[in-house]
């Protein structure tokens, strides 16, 4: 066994319980956390690695929401508006995947520990970055993403995803969990998802979808019109949505869902995204460069849904780093208090990401897997600790996964 102590410790736990002087005593899992006087004496044999001052642990951040097949596009793609932004990826989707690589890939999963992130959702559209996120000591939930909308297609289409999905089941291990991706409710015949969710369901897989992300959506979701509608008319006029939001989520009703964006969901539906213990994933950068504006946070939390932060690709962000979104969160939500948010900033990329994803990790609790990070943080006091852990983390000084420390 191990032992470790800092100064401060947020265990990201119910009551967001902060202590003063902590220690850890660690194996694989988190054997004890409490104060290092108490620790001591109970654990007389164990040399405590006592960490300089001004030092704070926390679990490891989970960012659930990424795709790592776009992580070289920095530049490429037109920001501003959700349809001018798909155009761009449509045109550019050539040049995305000359440009993409194992190494750059590799890379960035390097740079995600640096950051302190230790478990990501990898939305994985083509299999490209499969073979990177089976090196990387990273928890990856790898979601293999199901995208088709021609009905004439729809075997050869379930094949290929089917043989991706059947690559991830061969390369599984602790580290890496299949998952499943349906894309989204304009881009995937229910007959498609259906069937996929069909797997989903006997493999006990959690599932990931975008929903409800643009205004466009809403509008061709509801009505056919819209900016959507003469995108589609581009490709057949006879084009029409396939189902409407409810028709789509109730598809997910037996399976565990992360909703990602749900900035234009309704109150139906997220009514309906809670009972089916769904979880939403926001991903604030990604909203403000596509033109979608913002979720409702006093909304959900009002409704109690459980709120998830991610980063969304580098196809519509600058940074994969979680601490640059958190900080994009505090000032996109400008109107909230400022300190509460913090705090459930954090339990959302610790805690509530967990939950979402079904990892024994994102609280520093006894029996939870040892996932946890150390950061250096500005000389504060317990109540300011929350923001200002926010504000000044851009990298971690330690990270720690199942116990073993990585090299960052
Ligand atoms: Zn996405």
């Amino acid at each position: 066994m191990k032992g470790i102590k800092a100064d401060f410790a947020l265990l990201c736990d119910e009551d967001f319980t902060i202590l003063k002087e902590p220690a850890l005593v660690f194996d694989e899992k988190i054997v004890e956390i409490g104060e290092f006087f108490n620790i001591k004496q109970k654990y007389p044999n164990i040399i405590f690695n006592e960490l300089e001052k001004n030092t704070l642990l926390m679990p490891g951040l989970i960012n659930p929401h990424t795709h790592l097949e776009y992580c070289a596009s920095s530049g490429l793609l037109e920001f501003g508006d959700f349809i001018t932004w798909l155009n761009s990826v449509i045109k550019n989707r050539d040049e995305l995947q000359d440009r993409i690589s194992d190494e750059i890939i590799e890379d960035k999963l390097k740079e995600l520990l640096s950051f302190g992130t230790t478990a990501i959702g990898a939305i994985s559209s083509f299999g490209l970055d499969l073979n990177p996120c089976t090196k990387t000591p990273l928890h990856v939930t790898f979601f293999t993403e199901l995208l088709g909308s021609r009905p004439d297609s729809v075997d050869i289409l379930f094949d290929e995803f089917k043989q991706r999905l059947r690559a991830v089941f061969d390369k599984s291990s602790q580290n890496l969990t299949p998952a499943l991706s349906i894309h989204s409710p304009y881009s995937t015949h229910p007959i498609l998802a259906k069937n996929a969710l069909d797997i989903a369901k006997k493999e006990n897989m959690v599932v990931s979808t975008h929903f409800m992300e643009s205004l466009a959506e809403r509008e061709w979701l509801d009505k056919g019109e819209g900016d959507f509608a003469k995108f589609f008319k581009s490709f057949s006029p006879y084009s029409k949505p396939f189902c409407s939001g409810m028709d789509f989520l109730t598809l997910f009703k037996d399976v565990k869902t992360l909703f990602t964006h749900c900035v234009f969901a309704n109150e139906k539906e997220l009514d309906f995204i809670k009972n089916i213990g769904g979880s939403i994933t926001h991903c604030p950068v990604s909203n403000r460069l596509l033109g979608s504006g913002k979720i409702s946070f006093q909304k959900l939390k009002k409704m109690e849904i459980s709120l998830n932060i991610g980063t969304d690709g580098l196809s519509s962000n600058y940074s994969l780093n979680l601490w640059d979104e958190l900080r994009a969160a505090l000032m996109l939500h400008y109107d909230l208090n400022l300190n509460s948010l913090a705090k459930e900033l954090l339990l959302s990329v610790t805690k509530e990401a967990a939950c979402a994803l079904n990892l024994n990790e994102g609280s520093l609790k006894v029996g939870k897997d040892a996932t946890f990070i150390a950061l250096s943080i500005p000389k504060t006091t317990k109540e300011n600790l929350p923001i200002q852990t926010i504000l000044h983390t851009k990298k971690a000084k330690k990270v720690y996964i199942k116990g073993e420390e990585i090299d960052v």
